[in-house]
This record gives C-alpha cells, sequence and structure tokens, in this order.
C-alpha cells in the first residue's frame, strides 16, 4: 500500500496526515506560534520526526502542501496579500521541508485542495469548493481535474467583484463578496451601524433577534447565490460543496442555497446542480494534499 503525507498550512496550526486516495489513515495538528519562516522549519521538521517514528519517511511516496493564498504557477511562490499569515509571501510551500528529504514534495493552494478532495469524495468532474469563514475561498475542479487559470490564480471565488466601490476587502480592493458574506465581512457591514458588533462571536451574531443584523445574513446569503449562480452560468458545473467554520455553525443554509440558486439558474442548468456540505470538514486540506502528492506522481 502507497502512503502519502499531506501538510495543511493554517495560520493556528500545520495539519497533517497521511494516507492514499482510498481514505486518510491517521491526522493530526502540531501548533504554530510564531508567524515567522525560522518557526515554520522547525515545526516542519518535528512533524516529520513523527511521522519518520510512526511510518518511516522511508515509505512516504510523496508530500503534498497545501498553503493559504495565491501560488504564482511561474515562480511556484505565494503572492498578493496573505491576511492570516503576513509573513508567507513569496515563499514556496515545499521551503518547510529541509533539504535533507529527498520525497517529492508537491504544493497548491488550500482551497484548491480543499475543492479535490471533495470532488474525489462525491466523484464530481465539475465541482466548485467553496470555504466560508473569516474569509471566502475557492477552487474549482474542472474536467476532474483542478483549474489554475493562466497565473495560478484561478478560483478565488471571495474575490469576485459584487458591489463596485463597495465595502473595502481584506485583499485591499472594494465591493468583494469576502466583504460581505464572510464572518469578517458580516462583522464589518454591521458595524456600519454600531461598533459593538465587531466584537461579537459569530454564535451571538446568530442568536440576537435583532432586524438590523438579519437583514444584514439576508443581503450575504443573497449575494453568496448570486455569486454562485453566475459562476454555474458560466462554466455548467455539476457540483457546488460548501465549507468552513461558518457553515457549521450555521451561517447559510446548504438546502436554502441549493433552492436559491436553483431558481435563478437559466432555465437549462435548473435542477442539475448540487449544493453540498463539505464531506471533509477540517481535514479537507490533508486529504486533499494527499491527492495532490498521489496524482504527482501518478
Ligand atoms: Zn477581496
Amino acid at each position: 500500500m502507497s502512503l502519502y503525507l499531506g501538510i495543511d498550512i493554517g495560520g493556528s496550526s500545520f495539519k497533517y496526515g497521511w494516507g492514499n486516495s482510498e481514505g486518510l489513515r491517521h491526522f493530526d495538528s502540531i501548533p504554530i506560534k510564531h508567524k515567522t519562516m525560522e518557526h515554520f522549519m522547525q515545526q516542519a521538521s518535528t512533524l516529520l520526526s513523527i511521522v519518520d517514528d510512526r511510518v518511516s519517511l522511508q515509505h512516504i511516496k510523496a508530500i503534498g502542501i497545501g498553503s493559504p493564498g495565491t501560488i504564482d504557477s511561474i515562480s511556484g511562490r505565494t503572492c498578493g496579500v496573505n491576511p492570516n499569515l503576513p509573513f508567507w509571501i513569496n515563499y514556496r510551500p515545499s521551503d518547510i521541508i529541509p533539504s535533507f528529504v529527498k520525497t517529492p514534495v508537491f504544493c497548491d493552494n488550500d482551497a484548491n485542495l480543499m475543492a479535490l478532495a471533495e470532488a474525489n469524495h462525491h466523484g464530481c468532474r465539475h465541482l466548485l469548493g467553496i470555504t466560508v469563514g473569516s474569509g471566502i475561498g475557492g477552487g474549482l475542479v474542472l474536467g476532474g481535474e483542478l483549474y489554475h487559470g493562466s497565473n495560478g490564480y484561478a478560483g478565488e471565488f471571495g474575490h469576485q467583484c459584487v458591489e463596485r466601490d463597495g465595502l473595502k476587502c481584506n485583499c485591499g480592493r472594494n465591493g468583494c463578496l469576502e466583504a460581505y458574506s464572510s464572518v469578517d465581512g458580516l462583522r464589518r457591514s454591521l458595524a456600519k451601524h454600531d461598533s459593538k458588533y465587531l466584537s461579537m462571536e459569530l454564535s451571538e451574531l446568530l442568536n440576537v433577534n435583532d432586524s438590523i443584523v438579519i437583514e444584514a445574513i439576508m443581503k450575504a446569503h443573497s449575494l453568496l447565490v448570486t455569486s454562485i449562480v453566475n459562476i454555474v452560468t458560466v462554466l455548467d458545473l455539476e457540483c457546488i460543496v460548501l465549507g468552513g467554520g461558518a457553515m457549521d455553525a450555521g451561517l447559510y443554509q446548504v438546502s436554502e442555497i441549493e433552492q436559491d440558486v436553483n431558481t435563478h439558474l437559466p432555465e437549462a442548468n435548473k435542477g442539475k446542480v448540487r449544493v453540498l456540505k463539505a464531506y471533509h470538514g477540517n481535514q479537507a486540506g490533508v486529504m486533499g494534499a494527499i491527492l495532490l502528492a498521489e496524482k504527482g506522481i501518478s
């Protein structure tokens, strides 16, 4: 049995695990306490020592790494703005692996890997994966393969413009979907009415019986649905998968999104698009990284 190691770089931990396309055999995480390259490399060495003790690195055929942020397809380096890991720009994700490790390493954006893992699980060839949390990520699988676009920037679902000159987004532009429909975006759009909303947890916001909050969530839902409808119309997708902390907390209901999406789709697409909750949860990035590694050497 071939084993592959998947590492998912996050803002507060490295999630990792080993397995293959048939499933994850082990899943764990180690914390990120300092947001520096030196600490990243220390934690990656610790992680590899654990893997070596448990299954021996010699038995790992390839390593997949999922990274937040955009990865330029020419340079292989992270680029743009990375709000959760501001220092993590202009690095190759594989830079965290010590040079003495000779195992092949493959890297991709974490939301892309979520989409790959979900496409594999649901048996979809044309899928958009969306993660809703403090931001909004997206990844596209077209024809069974990850779609990167001409520079590697494809799939940035949260940064499509839904309101020109609208609210400021984490990416520096104005009017992105993320600025309205992510948890941070929702808080900031509510803060236009009252700054008290900025410090409220999502669970508190979902439990207040407050017309301002209810209207903001309805607008956020509506913009999310419109964005999905537009992408399905352009790409004739088969499946939309929604995951991330805000979906788990109940900010949006998958069944309502599916109903609204189908209401607004062109006649030809109606009833042909499945909208599903992500299956892999917080293990999606690791599972996708394992699949990336397995595809990489096959
Ligand atoms: Zn943006």
